[in-house]
């Protein structure tokens, strides 16, 4: 991205049909449109009367090098100048994906939340999975915003989310937050779910058939959001969700399509805990997905 005005106008454009699709996705059934006579009379004004602006030097637009999860959660040293600012290495795809369109209609929000509370009760008294059904404490059906543009999909609740009935709210949940908060989303902007809404006991991985007793919720739950973006979080969420055995390394770096959501595949925050220098790579991924977004971080 260069200081030309016209990248500027670029980024507004993306960014203002995104909100566009976004309304029209959260049930927003007519919005007006400009007068074009008018908008050229103001245009013309305020080209008019506006000084040309002198932009700074040449300076990356698409935020900091640094994760600033690995800088909000490492013990590791600053990092020298050089790394700090040198450009995150993004070798990710553009191709775009083919999306087809949920079956269902694009509902409104309070339809949609209440939707979701009933599959949130269905959920609740599942016991398909006899193992799963007698050793949880919760169910972990899933949180957040009924409207929201981006889904994270985990792979299955651990001890501290069968404890409380609310997903990622451990150690990786927090990791989690940060990794929403430094997309500058909260956890109340986005929707957090799980693959499989039952804690696997001694949190060994979901089994075949626990996966397969558990997709119908799953779908059902993005049938009733239908976002634009759904972030997998590590092999389990994106191999079941796009019916792939390729591996995180393969499915990372580009979007693929799930009905009419855009696809993200990148580490679980559970490994991240566990590879911490892995952390870049992630954050480059998210990077990925808000340039798509059409959202620009702020500079540091
Ligand atoms: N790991 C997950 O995949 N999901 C959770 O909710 C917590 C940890």
């Amino acid at each position: 991205m260069t200081n030309d005005p016209q990248d500027k106008d670029i980024v507004n454009e993306n960014s203002l049909s995104a909100l566009l699709a976004h309304f029209r996705r959260s049930g927003v059934q007519f919005l007006p449109s400009a007068d074009q006579n008018r908008v050229q009379q103001l245009t013309s004004q305020s080209q008019a009367s506006v000084l040309p602006i002198q932009l700074p030097p040449a300076a990356e637009k698409t935020g900091s090098s640094v994760s600033p999860v690995a800088a909000a959660t490492s013990s590791s040293p600053t990092p020298s100048p050089r790394s700090r600012f040198s450009p995150v290495p993004v070798s990710h795809a553009v191709s775009a994906p083919k999306l087809e369109s949920y079956a269902g209609p694009s509902l409104p929000v309070v339809e949609r939340a209440s939707r979701l509370n009933e599959i949130a009760g269905e959920v609740a008294s599942c016991d398909l999975c006899q193992v799963l059904a007698s050793s949880r404490k919760h169910t972990v059906p899933g949180e957040g915003n009924p409207a929201a543009r981006v889904c994270f999909l985990g792979e299955a609740p651990g001890a501290d989310e069968d404890a409380s009935g609310m997903p990622f709210v451990g150690r990786a949940g927090q990791l989690l937050t940060k990794m929403i908060e430094a997309c500058t989303f909260s956890r109340d902007d986005v929707f957090i779910l799980n693959t499989v809404k039952c804690h696997p006991p001694g949190n060994r991985n979901p089994a075949h058939d626990e996966v397969e007793n558990c997709r119908g919720y799953l779908e059902r739950q993005l049938d009733i959001i239908q976002p634009e973006y759904i972030v997998c979080l590590g092999l389990v969420a994106a191999q079941t969700l796009l019916h792939s055995k390729l591996s995180i390394g393969r499915l990372r770096n580009q979007f693929h399509a799930y009905r009419g959501s855009k696809v993200l595949v990148t580490y679980h925050p559970s490994y991240l805990l566990r590879e911490p220098e892995v952390k870049k790579a992630a954050w480059a991924d998210l990077q990925f997905l808000l340039r798509d977004m059409g959202i620009e971080l702020p500079r540091k």
